[in-house]
């Protein structure tokens, strides 16, 4: 089969014939449709520190995918060879407490496809049966293979009650448009959403409905009496991985506030924690995807109306997989999806 893999330690990523993964008695293969990039794939591709460190070589790289199971071992039960699929990248132990206590995501053993196993950037994939998260026909593949990024999205917009809320997002990323999509389709009352890159902020207006302010030309305090809010906002999902974001959602959150952060600091980032404390705010920091409470929920607003189709700005055939990669390197792109045929 073909497959994109790490296969030197050095920048880049190859597209190699691989060997079609064998199944165990409670694996599945899957025949992969389509894949998303994600900013872990990137990494990956830069062998940068956090890159070398983490994964081994050769590997097949690559987690975001939808695909149809063509391969059942022996003890797989409910599931049905066509059945079209995504599924959860996260390879979970059983025995942790966490585990044991059905916190799945929450697993400390836990290890990723394309990451520290052999991954879904190719054309065929080995997942457990347990991984495996059936797609109902109304979501096409190409949404079937954004699912992880959603599932971020998801699960850290879902942290505290947005009904009725003002939101706050920094950081207009993929993931942060998702979750604005979504804040927006669970009834927030007004979502902010910033960032430094006007690209990102005019993609964000075409997926969904939101407030963008480019943080690197504006006030956001401005925006607080031009919305007619009170004092600030009620929750924030911080996005971006920069401590300047972060800085300024405290500053902008009301006494009380609570902030769930998936957006990733490089390194030790300076924090005002007496700011924080006087605030009494709440911070979350969220970890993947609960599985599979989060893909129950995910899948259930995608066929009620939620739709971040805008959110795909790229799609190419797998085997243009560099153009795919430079969309991504660029900084200004959606989700880029690949096609494996
Ligand atoms: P991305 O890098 O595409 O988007 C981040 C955005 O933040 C960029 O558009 C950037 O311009 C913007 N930004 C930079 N400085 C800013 C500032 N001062 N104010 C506002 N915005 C600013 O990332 P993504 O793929 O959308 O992912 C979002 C974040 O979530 C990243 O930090 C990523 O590493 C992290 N992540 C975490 C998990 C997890 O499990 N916790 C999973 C996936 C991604
Ligand atoms: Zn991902």
């Amino acid at each position: 089969m073909k497959a994109l893999v790490k296969a030197q330690p050095a920048e880049g990523l190859w597209l190699e014939e691989r060997p079609i993964p064998e199944i165990g008695p409670d694996d599945v293969l899957i025949r992969v449709h389509k894949t998303g990039i994600c900013g872990t794939d990137v990494h990956i591709w830069n062998w940068d520190e956090w890159a070398q460190k983490t994964v081994p070589v050769p590997l097949v790289t690559g987690h975001e995918f939808a695909g149809e199971i063509v391969a059942m071992g022996r003890d797989v039960q409910d599931l049905q060879i066509g059945q079209r699929c995504s599924g959860e990248g996260h390879l979970i132990g059983k025995h942790s407490r966490q585990s044991r206590a059905g916190k799945f995501h929450l697993d400390p053993e836990t290890r990723g496809i394309g990451v520290n196993e052999q991954g879904a950037f190719a054309e065929y994939l080995r997942l457990p049966a347990f991984n495996v998260v059936p797609l109902p026909d109304s979501i096409p593949d190409d949404i079937g293979a954004i699912l992880d990024p959603l599932g971020n999205a998801v699960h850290t917009a879902l942290s505290f009650d947005l009904v009725g809320e003002d939101v706050l997002i920094t950081g207009a990323g993929p993931i942060g448009i998702m979750a604005a999509a979504i804040a927006r389709h669970v009834g927030a009352r007004h979502v902010v959403i910033t960032d430094v890159n006007d690209d990102r902020l005019v993609l964000a207006e075409r997926v969904t409905d939101v407030v963008p302010v480019n943080v690197a030309r504006e006030d956001l305090a401005d925006v607080v009496p031009r919305l007619k809010m009170r004092q600030g906002f009620d929750v924030g999902l911080e996005m971006s991985g920069n401590a300047r974001a972060f800085d300024q959602m405290v500053e902008s959150l009301v006494m009380g506030g609570r902030i769930a952060m998936l957006g990733i600091p490089p390194g030790k980032s300076p924090v005002d924690w007496s700011r924080i404390v006087f605030k009494a705010l709440t911070i979350k920091g969220v970890y993947g995807r609960e599985i599979f409470e989060t893909w129950y929920k995910m899948i259930a607003m995608l066929e009620n109306g939620l739709d971040v189709s805008g959110i795909i700005t790229h799609r190419f055939p797998a085997t243009e997989f560099e153009a795919g990669f430079a969309a991504m390197r660029g900084g200004s792109s959606g989700k880029v999806v690949l096609d494996w045929g």
